[in-house]
């Protein structure tokens, strides 16, 4: 077995209860560098909640969690599982980029505002630095001179593309997508489909929930089917997608294509 250190994103047998409900059911990956993991699966299968859990958004019931090598210590408090140590839990924070299907940009604040929040108040960056950095990161995704536009006046596409930019302003080692694409209207989704390629082009490491079967089997190292909470099917994207061999997986296949 390779050191852990290789490893980006180790998650272990992850376990999650909503009430009664037990959404995942052990659920495990593994991330090294420049992995391009793609999460399908039908709705209600337990994508969202897996992402959820590993930046704990979501407290989970049972599993580990290690990032860039830094195991993850949770301990029970009240019921619920939680990080032992909130400036540990800050910090493997820090190395993952969450994008949401939503956006999340902050609406009364400027692009460049957007974009330099982070890395001048996380990352302790000056703010002429950060302006720096944000100009080289709307270019990057297409979007030089828009520094002073609000979200409200940009198209969907684009404000997914400023919020994928202002993740990479934080410099993470590992990136969550989380249908990054779902929300657009359909002409919008090749533009922010086509950042997302540059960044795996690039070796960026990352994890994605997508519905866009064709962008996954073009990008992914591995794809890994859910079933209700499970890993029905995991593989190489040649063979998830041609020759699948669970049922279910084949039906999903039927469904979405
Ligand atoms: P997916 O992202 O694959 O569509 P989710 O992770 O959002 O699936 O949901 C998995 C299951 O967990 C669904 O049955 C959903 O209704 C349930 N669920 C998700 N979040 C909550 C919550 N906060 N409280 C109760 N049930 C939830
Ligand atoms: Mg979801």
């Amino acid at each position: 077995m390779e050191p852990i250190v290789d490893l980006r994103l180790s998650v272990r047998d992850l376990h999650k209860k909503f009430g009664s409900v037990e959404v995942l059911r052990g659920v495990s990956i593994e991330a090294r560098q420049g992995d391009v993991i793609s999460l399908i699966g039908a709705s209600g299968s337990g994508k969202s909640t897996f992402l959820r859990c590993i930046n704990q958004l979501e407290s989970s019931d049972a599993g580990e969690i290690s990032v860039a090598g830094e195991h993850l210590d949770l301990v029970m408090r009240r019921g619920r599982r939680v990080a032992r140590d909130a400036r540990q839990l800050r910090r493997i924070r820090a190395k993952l980029g969450f994008v949401f299907q939503s956006f999340n940009l902050w609406s009364h604040m400027t692009v460049l505002e957007n974009l330099i929040e982070g890395p001048v108040q996380v990352r302790g960056l000056r703010r002429d630095e950060a302006v720096a950095l944000a100009q080289r990161l709307l270019d990057r995704v297409g979007l030089k001179g828009r520094e002073s536009s609000y979200p409200g006046h940009l198209s969907g596409g684009q404000q997914q593309r400023v919020a994928i930019a202002r993740t990479l302003a934080m410099e993470p080692e590992v990136m969550l997508f989380d249908e990054p694409t779902s929300a657009l209207d359909p002409e919008l989704v090749a533009e922010v489909l086509a950042v997302i390629r540059d960044l795996a082009t690039e070796g960026r490491t990352m994890l994605l929930v997508t519905h866009e079967m064709a962008f996954a089997r073009d990008v992914s190292t591995e794809v890994v089917f859910l079933h209700k909470g499970l890993v029905e099917e995991r593989g190489a994207p040649a063979q998830i997608f041609s020759a699948p061999q669970s049922e279910r997986l084949k039906q999903f296949l039927t469904h979405v294509r």
